[in-house]
């Protein structure tokens, strides 16, 4: 039927990330909480249908082109014809004519109007690190509306704390509330109707970002990029 989600056996990173943290188990709690989650791993006799093996340093930024998740690639390419694909149907047109985009159109220098950093997705204080370390010392372009939203009111002290918000402040970027925001513009962070946004949040369905808005869904260090020079770029060359 397809799958929706995967899950990932948690390691000592992930221990060391939540030991400390005000609602991690304390002492005796600690110790049991984490002898369980260590079982919470693949069974070393387990076989699969099929594996797959990916190096991450093999695979260029991202960018999505079309109106869902998967319709994305590397920001590079050209956007693929419809009978390359699974989804070689009318489904396929239809999602590119609602993006105003054409089959084999390059997604380096599309015009971008809003940028949008921050959501559950993309709000922690590291994405917010890399993307000000593409922003420190550079300007928005003057076209572009940049949205920075954290994820939570603790990740929105840090960037104060760190001085991050400074840099974006002065960058041209609008702090806006921690949370949702412009993931799915229950607010009034809403992308206006044929706009069109890098955003770093997780769903590009039409209109999710507001009533005809088309979303580009990228990393953080894409949507730095894209906010700078105000057309998709490669986030390689401000590094
Ligand atoms: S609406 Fe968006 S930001 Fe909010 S929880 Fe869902 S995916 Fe995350």
């Amino acid at each position: 039927m397809g799958a929706r989600g995967g899950m990932i056996a948690p390691d000592e990173t992930t221990f060391a990330y939540l030991k400390g943290k005000d609602k991690a188990p304390k002492g005796e709690a600690w110790d049991n909480a984490l002898a369980y989650w260590k079982t919470l791993k693949t069974d070393s006799e387990a076989t699969f249908d099929k594996e797959y093996n990916f190096d991450a340093a093999d695979i260029e930024p991202m960018i999505t082109f079309g109106t869902n998740p998967g319709m994305g690639m590397g920001i590079s390419k050209h956007i693929p014809v419809s009978k390359d694909t699974a989804s070689g149907n009318a489904s396929y047109e239809k999602s590119l004519n609602y993006m105003g985009f054409h089959e084999d159109d390059a997604m380096l220098g599309k015009k971008v109007d809003y940028v949008f950093i921050g959501s559950c997705t993309n709000g922690r204080i590291e994405d917010f690190r890399a993307f000000a370390s593409i922003i420190k010392g550079r300007k928005k372009a003057d076209h572009v509306t940049a949205w920075v939203v954290p994820g939570s009111h603790v990740v929105e002290q840090q960037i104060k704390d760190e001085g991050i918000l400074d840099i974006l402040t002065e960058a041209g970027f609008e702090l806006r509330q921690p949370g949702c925001s412009a993931c799915l513009a229950m607010n009034d962070d809403k992308i206006p109707a044929g706009k069109y946004a890098v955003s770093t949040s997780n769903r590009n369905f039409e209109g999710r970002q507001g009533p005809g808005a088309r979303t580009m869904l990228a990393s953080p260090l894409v949507a730095a990029a894209a906010a700078v020079t105000g057309v998709v770029t490669d986030p390689r060359e401000l590094l």
